[in-house]
């Protein structure tokens, strides 16, 4: 088990910053980030210099692991994004940033994205009354997601809600705990999506 948490945390190490991928250990002195924040290997804590091509795969990959997406869905995001009207830096933020799993988990009702993810498909999310169990649905401004009736009573779900308090809940987003649901206010504007990245930077990747 110490060989799966490890190497879920090296993806921190190796972005330089915490994923949170790890649901109630990140936020603990167990964070693997917090005890060795240098990549993992033995060039670790070599100071290198980095080509702008390796900058620009690190904004990628972070932003991929961040999402928790393959390669190849995250190629879709940008090529969508890059189809949309929006600056495509700022679309494909969006783009993965109102997936309902990413809704679920900012809402408070999973302790990570994999856990959200895990909620959609196993049917216990609502969005506006009916189940859906995708977890790349694009959610829309006015768009209610709930916790189904039957599943409120779930560990996991409880203690996420109990934890939410050491993150906030996104400005966009509106959530209701005592009634299981939240609300999309309004899509994400650039500013109130927090990942520290260099969208630009992405973009200059896939135009290469
Ligand atoms: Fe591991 Fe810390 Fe990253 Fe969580 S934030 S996945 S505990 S290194």
């Amino acid at each position: 088990m110490s060989c799966i948490n490890d190497s879920v945390c090296k993806l921190c190490r190796r972005e330089n910053m915490k994923l949170f991928l790890k649901g109630d250990r990140c936020y603990t002195d167990k964070c693997a980030f917090e005890r060795r924040p240098y990549p993992p290997g033995q060039h670790g804590q070599a100071r290198l210099k980095f080509s702008e091509f390796a900058l620009q795969l690190r904004e990628k990959q972070k932003t991929k692991r961040y999402y928790g997406l393959s390669e190849k869905q995250f190629q879709r995001y940008f090529d969508m994004a890059d189809r949309s009207k929006d600056v495509t830096g700022t679309g494909l933020l969006k783009l993965l940033e109102t997936r309902l799993d990413n809704v679920v988990y900012s809402l408070g009702y999973a302790n990570s994205r994999r856990e959200a993810r895990q909620l959609v498909s196993h049917q216990h999310i609502l969005v506006n009354g009916r189940r859906v169990n995708v977890a790349s649905y694009i959610v829309k401004k006015g768009d209610v997601i709930e916790v189904d009736q039957k599943s409120r009573e779930m560990n996991k779900i409880l203690s996420a809600i109990q934890s939410v308090a050491r993150r906030s809940v996104p400005s966009w987003l509106e959530a209701d705990h005592g009634s299981f649901k939240g609300t999309v206010k309004d899509l994400p504007t650039r500013e109130e999506i927090t990942l520290p990245v260099e969208e630009n930077m992405i973009v200059e990747y896939y135009s290469r």
